[in-house]
């Protein structure tokens, strides 16, 4: 269900770059386990199932998204585990809530900043890699800032593609 980048057929320079640079941030399901027995959280089967998701479908899903996919494999998984492994992802940090609409919590397994870009035409929410933590301004001084987003909106190149 999600485009990765391996789908673009026009593939330029510019864009290989950012899904090698974005590569470097994508933990591997491996070393989230790791990370996960040195915390001694142990997940299920069907837990880390969800957790395996995340790592392979990279394009911010939704928990109906996450649902709907690994149902079809596990007939047995509830809508109320997939919630439940979120909020324990969440909690612990190695899953970030990402909301770009308003109305749609997305889940993303990157946990380093990263900047997204929402293509209108596909509706994919790419990650690029960005120094956010440097991005500041003198109007914010007297303020306490929590979280930094950055968000861009457009066409990704397989879209562009089309319209050439
Ligand atoms: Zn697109
Ligand atoms: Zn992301």
């Amino acid at each position: 269900m999600c485009n990765d980048y391996n789908l673009v057929t026009n593939i330029n320079f510019e864009y290989l770059l950012i899904a090698w640079l974005v590569n470097l941030m994508r933990p591997s399901f491996d070393e989230l386990k790791k990370e996960l027995n040195m915390r001694n959280i142990n997940l299920s089967y069907q837990r880390l199932k969800v957790l395996e998701y995340l790592t392979q479908n990279q394009c911010h899903p939704t928990v109906d998204h996450i649902f709907t996919d690994l149902h079809k494999d596990i007939p047995t998984l509830s809508k109320t585990t997939v919630y439940n492994t979120l909020r324990i992802l969440v909690e612990v940090g190695l899953v970030r809530v990402v909301t770009i609409e308003d109305n749609e919590t997305r889940y993303d397994i990157i946990t380093e900043n990263h900047g997204h870009f929402k293509c209108e035409s596909c509706g994919t929410i790419y990650n690029f890699s960005m120094d956010i933590d440097s991005l500041t301004s003198e109007d914010l001084d007297n303020f306490k800032i929590k979280d930094k987003d950055v968000y861009f909106k457009g066409l990704c190149p397989k879209c562009l593609s089309k319209y050439k």
